[in-house]
């Protein structure tokens, strides 16, 4: 096999930081820049805490506000492509709500992300490949809320609960899902809109309830090798996690309250898990929530997880800024 786009051999977790533009509001109420790019090249950012002082975080990448989708997909695409080479993947964006996750993941039709971006480069790379190799690729989107599964490519509501069930051969998947075979980038677009509006079902305000669940694209890949008639099966999961902002305690009553505390519960367990793995810690607790036991297979072992860091420049986020570096320093 050759080698495609200079993959290397990659380490198992990296972290990227992402951070936002300030939006129109926050130039015209005249807010401050916290973040400080200087050292962004070399993965460093800084962070004004207050008066002079900074407080300094290292990631794999830092993006700054100008950095655009091709930029940020072009650090992402090694890690993409080892899904063809066998690897299990998990790409996440974490952060609090408005920060970009959703932009840097689903993007917009004009600006696309890292979702779109990745199945074009699949079918590149499996057609530049086609004489050694087929690839079979199929795709389900799902939502995580509250702890339960919900199917946005179903057309038809089903009753039956969805769970999370392992196969003989040890996978992890959710019988009942379903799974949208795409042989082209052309129809990836509309399946991929079909599951984001799907979000929307059921729901009075899209935007409030997109930032209190998780939502999952999950890439199946079938390769066979033309040569050896050998054949792999690995899967990559892309997602854009709810919102890590903490409510304050006296906001939050009744369903908000069983939200807030879903998602902490589900956010936090995905902390422990890629903490318990860059740590080397024996016992990895998967089971702790649906998200991380859904991800098992793409996260340890060895398989790529790469994460999204996501945050906001304005002065105003600073405490929500400080929080999700802080998680993702405790990953790395
Ligand atoms: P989240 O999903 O984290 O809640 P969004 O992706 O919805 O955040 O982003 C909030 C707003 O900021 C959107 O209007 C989005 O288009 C804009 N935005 C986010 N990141 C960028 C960026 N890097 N460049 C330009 N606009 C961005
Ligand atoms: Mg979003």
């Amino acid at each position: 096999s050759k080698m495609v786009l200079g993959v290397q051999a990659l380490g198992n977790i990296r972290v990227f930081c992402r951070c936002r533009p300030l939006s129109k509001d926050e130039t015209a109420a005249g807010c401050a820049t916290i973040a400080d790019f200087d050292a962004a090249k070399d993965g460093d950012l800084a962070i004004l805490t207050g008066g002079t002082t900074k407080k300094t975080f290292k990631f794999d990448r830092v993006y700054t506000p100008r950095d655009n989708q091709v930029d940020v997909f072009a650090d992402a695409s090694p890690v993409v492509v080892s899904v063809l080479d066998g690897y299990n993947v998990c790409i996440f964006a974490y952060g609090q709500t408005g920060t970009g996750k959703t932009f840097t993941m689903e993007g917009t039709e004009q600006n696309r992300g890292v979702n779109y971006r990745t199945l074009e480069l699949l079918f590149k790379i499996a057609k530049e490949r086609s004489g050694t190799f087929t690839y079979d690729i199929s795709v389900s989107v799902l939502e995580v809320y509250n702890e339960q599964i919900r199917d946005l490519l179903a057309t038809s509501p089903t009753s039956k609960k969805l769970e999370i069930k392992q196969s003989s051969e040890g996978f992890h998947h959710v019988p009942g899902l379903v799974e949208a075979k795409v042989d082209n980038i052309r129809e990836v677009w509309n399946v991929l809109q079909v599951g984001s509006n799907s979000r929307a079902v059921g729901s009075n305000n899209v935007n409030e309830h997109s930032s209190r669940s998780h939502c999952m694209l999950s890439i199946m890949v079938k390769a066979k090798n033309l040569m050896n008639g050998e054949c792999t099966k690995s899967k990559l999961w892309l997602v854009d996690l709810a919102g890590s902002e903490r409510l304050a305690k006296t906001e939050v009553q009744g369903e908000r309250l069983k939200e807030a505390q879903n998602i902490n519960r589900s956010l936090s367990a995905l902390g422990d898990v890629i903490h318990a793995l860059a740590t080397k810690n024996g016992h990895i607790p998967y089971r702790n929530s649906k998200l991380t036991h859904l991800l098992q297979d793409s996260l340890g072992g060895d398989s790529k997880t790469l994460m999204f860091v996501q945050i906001s420049p304005s002065e105003q986020d600073l405490s929500e800024t400080l929080s999700s570096l802080n998680f993702a320093t405790r990953v790395r």
